[in-house]
């Protein structure tokens, strides 16, 4: 809960240092966890409870269970220093029987317990030997009986206890009374019975039992959920509503590239193309997300789409995550469109400062036609003549932030179509791009073979080897990927250079083998490319720099180094580099003392090709952040809501906001008012300028 806007300025904006007891370090502290303001902490929410509500008796304890018991301290408890460590130990006992306790390090501990002292002790119960022991116990007095309810279990940062941060959102909670926004219309509380606000933020830090956590949690979730999806569907109608775009009719020039085309358009295909063409000859302006697995051949379709703005006498442009990839479509391009005697042009921060201007005149002017780029086409001095299309590839690298600025720029709105690479489970495909109408591709071209997947390991190394050798002989070219993780990007370097050492030096010394990676100079990357593509380089070593969109058909094995690094989703997708042509294809995947669940995970790989399929796997492992990799996906951060374990609370916001936006399609009624402060304090950052 940020300010949620002018005049309301109340105890939630308070600075967490006008908490007792929160100062100096304890405040750093809290801040550390992002919580500056009361109304911040109250949105720390517990990532579990601590269960004191049932105290069990001596006896009926349980190896390895966390549990409460109330019991007598029966001996003065004795503390014992070996350097910097110390040990303080005692006995418990009730009338069924007797337990050790002991605190590593805690010597405070000692002069808190005396003999005879009744407590409510709780911890984790282990057996030695023959007796049982509690260690590190959290105790206080006993209660007149049963036990204390729930405490809240949140997460910690260094300098901060559970027990100062407890009373923090203690005394929080008392001096917000009265002054927690409700941002759910009453009849929306009503029909889908969602507890109130001020309810569910006591309910949730100071719940009296799992019943009460459950009611809370419900109703936050379905607050984030719908707020963030709100946004998304009020930016939706604005879009459509209050900008026109350029009405594109669909002439003749589409039949006859598609007549052109070496293949024919799979049902999938010719389907979704007929979407995009009726949404672009209309001066509303489209905002549509295909997706469908990878290689199932999104490309063509833009491709064809940017023909119909073409022909209607427009400009469009193609964004996409990389160099590489860019490149390639400007390519791709070339070949589908080349007779239709177009200008394309290829932007990114690599192109010469002088080629960069004279493009930038040629696509002011109108003499470019369709301009396909990175996130330089981003780049303010970029002013077209008439830009009616904008397509993103491989969407979920921009996310929410990117793809609003993109449509709420001046003027003429633009048509957008994003195309995603990963498929996403519908249901987050929703929350990710409410504001986007969707298309999926669900078929893949004819005569594709099946990718064959193995998981391999240190001692299968010479016979991979032979493999690879047998079929570089055979004309096949190889990827041999190493994995690429965010936190250190050197290592990842020096794993793919040692590879590249060892295959070009050692194995392969007869074979050209090449090194491609996220360092090299954009030039130097696409000479690696290009060396690849034409065949001179049969071994391509490379990080994850090919992991989206490249297209080469000769390239028919790839071996991924450390594969448990990589998620499904993304192994999915880097194997989708193989498999584009008619040739046998092997997908090998290495991974050594892994787990037995990591290999496990490996083998959903192996059995299944669909990528819906492994999307829903590794969501349901990794969880959403993972999923669309750590910073990159614009998946906003959710404080609560789990957009795999609340997938049902997802379809009734989905269906209430059906209803609410179909009778008032800018939520302004007096009932629904409450909603656009809601959003701004939530999602203000991810909306912003969209007049919500
Ligand atoms: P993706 O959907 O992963 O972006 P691409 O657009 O890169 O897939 O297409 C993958 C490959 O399939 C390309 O080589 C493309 O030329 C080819 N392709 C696309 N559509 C068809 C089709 N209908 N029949 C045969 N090949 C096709
Ligand atoms: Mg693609």
């Amino acid at each position: 809960m940020a300010p949620s806007g002018p005049g309301t300025a109340g105890p939630l904006d308070l600075p967490i240092t006008s908490l007792r007891g929160v100062a100096g370090r304890r405040s750093e502290a809290f801040s550390r966890l992002d919580v500056d303001s009361l109304g911040a902490l109250l949105c720390l929410f517990p990532r579990g409870y601590e269960d004191w509500s049932a105290p069990k008796e001596i006896a009926s304890l349980q190896d390895g269970e966390d549990a409460a018991f109330v019991a007598e301290v029966s001996r003065d408890p004795t503390l014992r220093r070996k350097g910097r460590m110390s040990l303080v130990r005692t006995v418990l006992r009730d009338g069924t029987g007797a337990i050790a306790a002991v605190w590593f390090n805690q010597p405070y501990q000692q002069a808190k317990l005396s003999k005879g002292g009744r407590y409510l002790f709780r911890g984790r119960v282990k057996r030695r030997d023959l007796a049982f022991e509690v260690s590190n116990p959290s105790f206080e007095e006993a209660p007149e009986e049963g036990g204390v309810g729930l405490k809240s279990v949140y997460p910690l940062t260094r300098g901060l206890s559970q027990g100062v941060i407890r009373s923090a959102v203690h005394e929080a909670l008392a001096r917000c009374d009265g002054h927690l926004p409700e941002p759910l219309p009453v009849p929306v509380r009503m029909e889908h019975r969602l507890a109130a606000a001020v309810y569910a933020y006591h309910r949730i830090h100071e719940p009296d039992s799992r019943e009460d956590v459950g009611i809370a949690r419900r109703r936050l979730v379905f607050e984030e959920l719908f707020l963030m999806q709100a946004g998304l569907r009020i930016l939706k109608t604005r879009n459509a509503r209050i900008r026109t775009a350029f009405a594109l009719p669909r002439g003749v020039a589409i039949d006859r590239a598609v007549g052109r085309l070496p293949f024919a358009l799979t049902k999938a295909q010719i389907r979704v193309s007929a979407e995009i063409a009726r949404d672009l000859a209309r001066d509303v302006p489209m905002n549509r997300l295909v997706q469908g697995d990878v290689g199932c051949g999104k490309t063509v379709l833009a491709a064809l789409a940017m023909l119909q703005a073409h022909e209607a006498g427009h400009q469009s442009a193609l964004m996409a995550p990389t160099a590489i990839l860019a490149e390639q479509h400007r390519a791709t391009l070339e070949r589908l469109l080349g007779q239709e005697g177009l200008r394309i042009e290829l932007l990114t921060s690599a192109t010469p400062a002088a080629r960069r201007r004279s493009i930038l005149e040629g696509i002011a002017s109108g003499a470019v036609h369709m301009v396909v780029g990175t996130h330089a086409l981003l780049e303010s001095d970029l002013a077209f003549h008439s830009l009616a299309l904008a397509v993103t590839d491989e969407q979920h690298r921009f996310g929410v932030r990117q793809r609003v600025a993109l449509s709420t720029a001046e003027g003429t709105a633009p048509h957008v179509l994003v195309m995603s690479a990963t498929p996403i489970p519908r249901t987050l495909a929703l929350i990710l791009y409410g504001d986007l109408d969707i298309s999926i591709v669900d078929g893949m071209p004819a005569g594709r073979l099946p990718i064959e997947t193995y998981t391999a390991g240190e001692t299968d190394r010479p016979r991979i080897h032979d493999f690879l050798r047998r079929e570089v002989a055979q004309g096949r070219q190889v990827y041999v990927v190493c994995p690429m993780v965010e936190e250190s990007e050197e290592q990842d370097l020096e794993s793919a250079k040692t590879t590249y050492e060892r295959l070009s030096k050692v194995i392969f010394p007869d074979l050209p083998v090449a090194l491609v990676h996220g360092r090299l100079k954009a030039k130097e990357k696409s000479e690696a490319m290009e060396a690849f593509r034409k065949g001179e380089t049969r071994i391509l070593v490379a990080t994850t720099v090919i992991e989206v969109g490249v297209d080469h058909p000769e390239a028919s094995v790839m071996v991924v180094e450390n594969a448990d690094r990589f998620g499904l989703a993304q192994l999915h997708q880097l194997r989708g580099r193989i498999g584009r042509g008619p040739h046998r294809s092997v997908c090998i995947l290495m991974a050594d003392d892994v787990s037995a669940d990591a290999m496990e995970r490996l083998r959903t790989l192996c059995r299944t090709h669909d990528g819906f399929v492994v999307a829903e796997k590794d969501l349901q492992l990794r969880g959403p952040g993972q999923f669309f990799g750590v910073r990159q996906h614009g998946l906003p951060e959710f404080r609560i809501a789990d957009l795999y374990r609340d997938l049902a609370v997802l379809k009734e916001v989905q269906e209430s906001l059906d209803r609410l936006l179909a009778a008032d399609p800018l939520l302004e009624s007096t009932d629904n008012r409450c909603i656009a402060p809601g959003i701004r304090s939530r999602f203000g950052t991810l909306f912003p300028n969209v007049g919500i």
